[in-house]
């Protein structure tokens, strides 16, 4: 409906008196209220228009279509009647008026020149808010000869006097001026909204008024619903060029013309976007069958064998890192004990190139509803965090969101994690310990909100993972950087018949049959996550999570006794057994987090250290559960693994190939008895760890393959040494 169905175009004055009818009826108190208040603002609840409209058969919406101003300035206008009418002594106070529930929210991208002087509604995140500036909105000239005084209707100035007539004399009279807080803010699509891989849509928004532009609402990484009228910019502007909100043309008043626009947006009205809303834009919309048929799943005992063997069903294997990966897709909340208590599962991947790590990442970005996907070696420019930054065309600085406030309250997806430069990672830091980010550069400070989980992927240092060294060695990240995730699993490109051709299989393999498909899955994962209440540990959960911290911490005491010292450990894996105990119970939605949940947490940390060649036996863990009172009540720590030395293994590695080939009379060794032996003597803990030990031995010459198993045992390469 716009405005030509009518017969009649009513005038300016005649609108104003329609508006002016429906707000003494419907807004009559309400003005009252706000004409005393100290920022008066009037907001107008757009299906009131609506209601009005539809009884007593007038047109007030047409007027929205076609050209937003004029409604606005009508409803201004006439709420300053209203209240000069009222108390004539607040004559001339003209509150802001804000329209909410306007329209159901378009997409970001679809914003075209066709919206302009259109309102429109959008549901975006801020990515950049600028320092706020007083912008004129009225200014007032006065002439240095005759004192006469002089309003600029464009805010542009006067040369001539209109009294006296002289030329170059009129100044700006700051005192008669009147002022609006601004900011210029940058929106950008919220990231569920963003088909995967697509890069986010930007729009300029001006933003007036200090019920807007206070720093809560304008806020980097804040999920808004923007009420905003369509404005074409000329590229040149500059800030000085930025007319008032009440701009009729639509076309703002440049002062250096061009023939390139750009499409900016006038915040009329920003409402914080809750995340009960999100269902309704996101792509993930849920249907009443939708839940139900997730809820069916609730009685499945195999529940979690159909989550994990659906999610990359392409991606042959990785069951344990899949589980974790949607793990954290869920989380915990962990809000309502205590605040400041993090609910988020980090997780890294390390290992060599081709091992699937980014493919991992990018299924688990696809189904989760809110994340956030960066390449290490593209996010030099905003970085991770939150960075100033100067405004090109108004040279205002602003605060930019990185990608872990983007994503708050979601999944932070770091590939090429090894290639980010020191000073982000160090940024990461924060953001991993406190869940926020601050800054404070250019005379912006902020702490920023960064809830999320970062789940990465990084290469090893020296392109292969070498066991014989630590992760921190590997990956040259600082132990107190390690110490942050929950999970780290090393990733290893294992040369193996078996494998190598179940994975060409699942490569070339044309429909991948998991058991429910990817948007179910999504779906799943969404309905899940915005679950606010975390299932309650039962009693046997707590004292299984006491029970293993206490023997892991006995064990690893009596290893620093011994030769080896494989692990450490402290109280902070009281807390990632804690949250993703409640993670796996949120996912399988049970009522309660029990034992089992605990038990599968533990196990799935067991993969974890088995990745690294460490091997942890969930054994001896008497009940000690009495002696201590809350879990809560201890204190975070580090847990990190630290291999076994080298030259140790080296030694045993050479002590088992003499024994099998008789000190080399036999000169064949078949690989799979070697690797058998060596994990037998237990100085190798896993297989990996053998076969890594095997490689390194093959890089030397030591070891030759024939055919199939059949190796031949260099010994003599064992006398001079080589590199190995
Ligand atoms: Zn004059």
């Amino acid at each position: 409906m716009t405005s030509d169905d009518n017969d009649v175009l009513l005038t300016d004055a005649a609108v104003a008196d329609e508006f002016g009818d429906f707000l003494k009826h419907t807004y009559f108190d309400k003005i009252t209220e706000v004409m005393y208040m100290e920022t008066p603002v009037l907001v107008v609840n757009y299906n009131d228009i609506l209601e009005y409209t539809e009884n007593k058969g007038v047109e007030l919406p047409s007027y929205f279509y076609d050209s937003a101003d004029i409604p606005l300035t009508a409803l201004k206008e006439a709420t300053a009647m209203i209240i000069a009418g009222v108390d004539p002594g607040m004559k001339g106070l003209s509150p802001e008026i804000r329209i909410k529930n306007y329209d159901d929210a378009i997409p970001l991208r679809s914003i075209s020149t066709a919206h302009t002087k259109k309102m429109i509604v959008v549901n975006a995140i801020i990515s950049k808010v600028s320092e706020e500036k007083p912008f004129m909105t009225k200014s007032v000239y006065k002439c240095k000869e005759c004192n006469n005084t002089q309003e600029s209707p464009k805010n542009t100035y006067i040369k001539k006097c209109p009294s006296c007539e002289a030329e170059n004399v009129m100044q700006l009279d700051i005192g008669l001026c009147s002022f609006s807080p601004f900011r210029n803010i940058v929106i950008q699509d919220l990231p569920e909204d963003l088909p995967a891989g697509q890069i986010p849509m930007n729009k300029s928004v001006r933003v007036f008024g200090s019920d807007l532009t206070a720093a809560d609402i304008c806020r980097p990484g804040s999920r808004i619903k923007l009420t905003a009228i369509v404005r074409l910019d000329y590229d040149k502007n500059t800030l000085e060029d930025i007319k008032a909100n009440t701009d009729v043309l639509g076309i703002l008043e440049p002062q250096s013309t061009g023939t390139t626009f750009s499409l900016i947006l006038t915040a009329n009205n920003i409402e914080a976007l809750h995340s009960e809303d999100d269902s309704l834009t996101s792509k993930h919309q849920l249907t009443k069958e939708d839940i139900k048929k997730i809820e069916s799943y609730k009685t499945r005992p195999d529940l979690n064998d159909i989550l994990v063997a659906s999610s990359a069903a392409h991606i042959f294997g990785n069951d344990y890192i899949k589980e974790c990966l949607l793990l954290a897709s869920v989380g915990a909340n962990m809000s309502e004990s205590d605040i400041k208590k993090r609910g988020d599962i980090n997780i890294l991947m390390v290992g060599n190139a081709g091992v699937a790590k980014s493919q991992l990442l990018l299924s688990t970005a696809k189904i989760s509803p809110r994340s956030v996907y960066v390449s290490g070696r593209g996010s030099s420019g905003v970085g991770l965090t939150a960075a100033v930054v100067k405004d090109e065309k108004t040279g205002v600085m602003m605060l930019e969101a990185g990608a872990c406030v983007l994503a708050d309250l979601g999944l932070c997806i770091i590939d090429e994690f090894d290639k980010l430069k020191a000073d982000n990672r160090s940024a990461l830091h924060e953001v991993m310990e406190q869940q926020t980010c601050s800054i404070a550069k250019g005379g912006i400070v902020a702490t920023l909100n960064a809830r999320v989980s970062i789940l990465a992927a990084a290469n090893p240092l020296y392109g292969t993972y070498d066991s014989y060294k630590t992760l921190a060695e590997n990956t040259g990240y600082p132990p107190s950087m390690i110490s942050r995730f929950d999970f780290i699993f090393v990733m290893k490109d294992i040369v193996d018949d078996a494998t190598d051709s179940a994975i060409a299989e699942t490569i070339l393999a044309d429909d991948h049959h998991p058991p429910v498909d990817t948007l179910f899955l999504s779906k799943y994962i969404h309905y899940i996550k915005n679950k606010k209440h975390d299932p309650e540990l039962t009693l046997e959960a707590r004292h299984k999570i006491i029970d293993h911290y206490l023997a892991l911490r006995r064990k690893a005491e009596k290893d620093k006794d011994g030769s080896v010292s494989a692990i450490t450990v402290t109280a902070r894996l009281v807390d990632t057994l804690k949250r993703v105990s409640i993670a796996r119970a949120r996912l399988l939605q049970k009522e309660r987090v029990d034992k089992s949940d605990v038990q599968r947490v533990i196990f799935l940390l067991s993969k974890m250290y088995e990745s690294f060649g460490i091997y942890i036996p969930d054994s001896e863990t008497p009940d000690l559960a009495a002696n201590v009172k809350e879990i809560q009540t201890i204190n975070l720590g580090l847990l990190y693994g630290k291999p076994a030395s080298k030259m140790n293994k080296k030694k045993v590695f050479f002590e088992y190939c003499d024994a099998i080939t008789n000190e080399g009379k036999i000169d064949k060794i078949d690989i799979e008895q070697l690797i058998y032996t060596l994990v037998k003597s237990g100085k190798f803990v896993t297989r990996y760890d053998a076969e890594d030990t095997i490689a390194d031995a093959r890089r030397a010459g030591v070891l030759d393959q024939i055919q199939g198993n059949t190796y031949r045992y260099n010994r003599d390469m064992v006398k001079n040494g080589g590199s190995f």
